[in-house]
């Protein structure tokens, strides 16, 4: 099928760029790297690799931790413009405010958990290039080499 995504690597030189790249498709929960689809295993956890590229979305342990602040911050920043919003834009009663926040605080995170993975690599990918997640330059096997 003809994808309005054709596979292409991430590779500018300019660290923006790269992030604007993966950005764009990480807003569709495509692969950063290349732009395939199917990178999740479900709604929350990526594949190890991409199925199109074979970069590697989690390149150290721990890795994913940053996509937590990703998660955090844009709950936060949400969070604020629902204040905003409900104290000067709506007349909604103290209980239904109560019941929208929890909605929002407990319910965005879930939304977005993915989201904020793909995220993470983005920003990485602002000062980082892709070789970090390439599946060759894999820290534990480049060790096994100097042993051999
Ligand atoms: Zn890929």
């Amino acid at each position: 099928m003809e994808s309005a995504f054709p596979r292409q690597p991430n590779s500018s030189t300019n660290g923006l760029q790269r992030f604007a790249v993966g950005l764009g498709r990480a807003l569709f929960r495509r692969c950063p790297f290349c732009g395939e689809n199917h990178i999740f295993e479900n709604w929350f956890t990526l594949k190890k690799q991409c199925p199109g590229c074979g970069s590697r979305f989690e390149p150290e342990d721990g890795y994913m931790l940053g996509s937590y602040v990703v998660n955090l911050g844009l709950t936060a920043v949400l969070g604020v413009f629902f204040v905003f919003y409900v104290v000067f834009g709506t007349d909604l009663s103290v209980v239904a405010t109560q019941i929208a926040a929890v909605v929002l605080v407990v319910g965005f995170p879930l939304f977005l958990y993915g989201y904020a993975q793909l995220f993470w690599i983005c920003i990485d990918l602002i000062f980082n290039s892709t070789k970090k997640f390439d599946p060759d330059n894999d820290p534990l096997r480049v060790s096994e080499h100097h042993h051999a």
